[in-house]
Formats: C-alpha cells, sequence, structure tokens
C-alpha cells in the first residue's frame, strides 16, 4: 500500500510538472508567432522601400545581448543555436509568403543553381530537371548560346534548345538561368528566360552590358559572371553597367581565375574563394560562386561548395547531369545527380546559419 502511495504521488509530481512543461512551449509558441509578426511588418516595410531584408549587424547585436544577459543560465552557444535558427526561420516564413520570384531569389539564401552545362536534347533536359527537381533545386540552368574556345566544338542548340528548357522547367516549376551572347539572342527568347546569364567571356563586353540594360523591360535578374582575367574592381565596374538604370536584381558570380596554378596543374582555374570575402567590401551585391568552372573537376565541386558557403556566398551554381560522362560540354567538371543531392541537403543543414 505505502509503495502504491509512494509511486502514486511521484506519478502526481511528474504529471503536474508536465502540466507546467506544456503550458511553457504553447508560451514559447505564442511568442515565435507573435515576433514573426512583427518581424514580418518590419520585413514588409523593408521589401516595399526596396531595403535589403539583412542585416547581419542587428542579428548579431540580438544574439551578443541575449548571450551577455544570461551566460550564467544559459550556455552561450546555446542561444547562439537557438537563435540562429529563430532569425532564420522568421525570414524564412516571411519568405515563403511571398510571391514575388525575383524577390525571394535574392534573398533567399543560399539559393542553388544546377544544371547541365548546356542543353543537348529535350529528352536530357527534361531528365535532369525532373531529377534536380525532385531534390528541391528551383533554378535550372543550362546553356543554349555556349561560348566555346574553338568554332569546331559543339556551340549549343541555339533558341530550340531554349524552347526545350522552357517547358521542362514549367513542368518541374523551375526557373530558368540561362546565357545570351549578344543582344538579339536575349530579344529573341525574352520571354523564355528567367534570370539572364552574362558570361566570363562577356564581362568586358560594355557595349552588349548596356544593350541588355535596354533589352531587360521588366527587370529580369541578371548574373554577371567574373572574366577570369578581371581584377574586382574591374568586375565591380562591369557591373555598374547593369544597376545603372536602377536596375538592382544583379548578382555576380565568382567562378575561378587564371593564375600561376594553371602552369602545372590540372586546375582549370584557380577558384577565387577569397574574393568573396574582398567582394563584400566593394558592393553589396549577391556573390555566387560557381565551384564547377572554377576547378574544372567534378571531384572538387563539394568542397568547393562548402569554403564559398563557409565565406558566406549567397549561392552557387553547379553543372551537374544524369550522366556527367555524356555531357557534350564540360563532362570532366559535371557532377552526377547523388553528388547534387549530397551537397543540396548539406546546404538545407546549414541553410539557418549561412542566412
Ligand atoms: C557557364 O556557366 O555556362 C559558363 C560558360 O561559364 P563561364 O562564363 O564562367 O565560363
Ligand atoms: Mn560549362
Amino acid at each position: 500500500m505505502l509503495c502504491f502511495i509512494v509511486i502514486f504521488s511521484q506519478n502526481m509530481l511528474i504529471e503536474n510538472k508536465r502540466k507546467e512543461i506544456n503550458q511553457i512551449d504553447e508560451q514559447i509558441i505564442e511568442l515565435i508567432i507573435k515576433r514573426n509578426e512583427i518581424s514580418n511588418s518590419i520585413l514588409e516595410y523593408k521589401k516595399s522601400k526596396n531595403i535589403n531584408l539583412y542585416d547581419k549587424n542587428r542579428e548579431f547585436d540580438i544574439i551578443e545581448k541575449l548571450k551577455k544577459k544570461y551566460f550564467d543560465k544559459i550556455n552561450s552557444q546555446e542561444i547562439e543555436k537557438l537563435y540562429s535558427y529563430i532569425l532564420f526561420y522568421s525570414k524564412e516564413s516571411f519568405l515563403n509568403n511571398s510571391n514575388n520570384d525575383c524577390f525571394q531569389l535574392l534573398n533567399q539564401k543560399p539559393i542553388v543553381i544546377a544544371g547541365p552545362c548546356s542543353i543537348e536534347s529535350e529528352k536530357q533536359i527534361f531528365e535532369i530537371a525532373e531529377q534536380l527537381s525532385k531534390i528541391g533545386i528551383k533554378y535550372l540552368r543550362g546553356g543554349a548560346f555556349k561560348p566555346r574556345t574553338s568554332p569546331d566544338t559543339f556551340q549549343g542548340l541555339g533558341n530550340i534548345g531554349l524552347e526545350f528548357m522552357k517547358k521542362a522547367a514549367d513542368k518541374f516549376n523551375m526557373k530558368i538561368v540561362t546565357e545570351v551572347l549578344s543582344a538579339q539572342q536575349l530579344k529573341d527568347n525574352y520571354n523564355l528566360i528567367d534570370i539572364i546569364q552574362i558570361g566570363s567571356r562577356n564581362m568586358f563586353s560594355y557595349q552588349l552590358l548596356k544593350d541588355i540594360v535596354k533589352i531587360n523591360k521588366d527587370n529580369k535578374p541578371i548574373i554577371l559572371k567574373r572574366n577570369f582575367n578581371a581584377t574586382l574592381s574591374e568586375f565591380v565596374m562591369a557591373s555598374d553597367y547593369l544597376t545603372k538604370n536602377n536596375n538592382n536584381q544583379v548578382i555576380l558570380c565568382l567562378r575561378g581565375i587564371r593564375t600561376f596554378e594553371q602552369i602545372n596543374s590540372e586546375l582549370r582555374y584557380t577558384p577565387d574563394l577569397a574574393s568573396i570575402s574582398e567582394l563584400r567590401k566593394l558592393t553589396k551585391l549577391p556573390i555566387l560562386f560557381d565551384p564547377s568552372h572554377a576547378t574544372g573537376k567534378s571531384e572538387y565541386v563539394y568542397d568547393i561548395t562548402k569554403g564559398a558557403l563557409a565565406l558566406g556566398a549567397d549561392g552557387i551554381m553547379i553543372e551537374t547531369h544524369y550522366n556527367p560522362d555524356e555531357s557534350l560540354v564540360d563532362s570532366r567538371q559535371t557532377i552526377d545527380i547523388t553528388t547534387m543531392k549530397m551537397i543540396f541537403s548539406f546546404i538545407e543543414q546549414i541553410k539557418y546559419a549561412c542566412s
């Protein structure tokens, strides 16, 4: 009997404590909802005024103040982890409710753009789009106009290639990123393209940059890739041509530069990782990293991606194919879908810490 009473009173004690915890949990959720409502109203205002949603200093201050105030009650690292997630979640929930794709693109970090170097057939681009969209990738890259070193190699399928990619992207609910080499190519395909890419070789083609701005009446996002021989200030000045008419949807993409490394190593270019930090000081534009062209080797893509994200890149662009060996262009640097899946899940895990 005594034993029964002891067990009963223990159970009562646990039950009462649990009730208390349940109440606290509800209060926490209520407070998070309330916090998000206030934060959303600030984000809504920033969006209407075209102010960058991200304020790293403010986020840093919030966490530091809490760490200081509660250092003797909660481990500082736990506060950091918890608050990184709370801050990430409040932005994420706001962005998920926004139906403006360009806006999402620039604010949902890190973004992942993947796809083949070149569109090679309708079947190829459909298959790749399907497999990438299953992973959760929303931005499909693929070249229809390829800037090849030799005129005797495959130059891309041209307009028809873009039509294939558009059909695939529509079917799998993805957005298209593609390079144009001339103003005419952009005019002919403007409605098919969501994000306009200006390749490394054309970063110095100032007339093309001006023409693209003129044609880009809908203010679509433009990705400008760094020329492999360009200094960072030349890169930033080239981007000034694109931002001139108040187009703030310009995204910079680092993709490796030519150095002494290329004399006797097999690296196609030298990954310009430190330039991420340096560029941050020179520009407010978002910065992508392309580990495929930067290394030229598929086996380095994952690690260089990690490096770029650790340095704060806002996204990555990776050449991906269901069978890299089959790729007509850049097969040596193209990763397969399984590797892409690993990279994507890595990014999902660290996303809140990076944003
Ligand atoms: C590409 O991304 O398809 C490409 C050709 O890259 P880059 O201009 O950097 O060489
Ligand atoms: Mn390529």
